[in-house]
């Protein structure tokens, strides 16, 4: 179900007997020259939807933006906001609807930057819980690559599951960041382009649909897991 579907009374009538609103979080985020930029959320929203049926919590719009690391902003399209914005606006809606009744605001994202999830982690006190989605082991699912980086093997894997006709196959290039600009990125600390990059991070050339169904079967086990551990505190 979905918040923005129902009447007021009908989300009054859903307080007296559940406390949980998810959040899809998204971002406007360049996915290389093969993933759409609402690639992250996409994905948020397919986990959102998918837990919402499994557990009967309804499900807030979706929150289309994000912190993005500094140097994704020369690829257009992409945008971002400040970790205090995200942090703020966050903290603002989840106080109108806390104050109706709501206690839970279970935050779902596809979006793995650190300072993105910290900005989130920030208001966990109100009753926020964060789930980065693809913190899973698939190490043994990829060939390539030992965990999910950027618009990679993981990403690219899932997005031919769940949504096939997004994925420009025949634009998909590998690209890997030496290892020192990787991570002074990462962490926003370095803020020029990326020399040479496409834009991903990885190998989405070793993507396949079979690998992202076990990925998203994953996925949705775990996301299933910890949305019914956050109701049961
Ligand atoms: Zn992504």
């Amino acid at each position: 179900m979905y918040l923005n579907d129902l009447t007021w009374e009908e989300v009054r009538d859903y307080l007296t007997g559940k406390d949980g609103l998810i959040i899809p979080m998204g971002i406007c985020e360049q996915h290389s020259r093969h993933l759409p930029l609402a690639t992250d959320t996409l994905m948020a929203e397919y986990m959102a939807g998918y837990v919402a049926g499994a557990t009967g919590v309804l499900v807030a719009p979706t929150f289309h933006y994000g912190v993005g690391t500094p140097c994704d902003r020369f690829f257009a399209g992409t945008t971002s906001i400040s970790y205090d914005d995200l942090r703020n606006t966050v903290s603002s809606l989840i106080s109108v609807w806390a104050g109706q009744g709501f206690k839970k605001f279970l935050l779902m994202s596809a979006h793995g930057d650190p300072i993105h999830l910290q900005a989130l982690r920030d208001i966990e006190h109100e009753g926020v819980y964060v789930l980065e989605l693809f913190a899973l082991d698939v190490k043994d699912i990829l060939e390539k690559q030992t965990h999910v980086k950027h618009a990679d093997e993981g990403e690219t894997s899932v997005m031919m599951y769940l949504f096939p006709e997004r994925v420009r196959t025949n634009r998909i290039e590998d690209f890997e960041t030496p290892e020192e600009v990787f991570k002074e990125s990462l962490f926003h600390e370095n803020t020029d382009p990326i020399t040479g990059s496409p834009g991903c991070e990885g190998y989405p050339s070793y993507a396949t649909k079979e690998k992202g169904r076990r990925i998203v079967e994953l996925m949705k086990e775990n996301a299933l897991e910890w949305v019914r551990g956050c109701l049961a505190e």
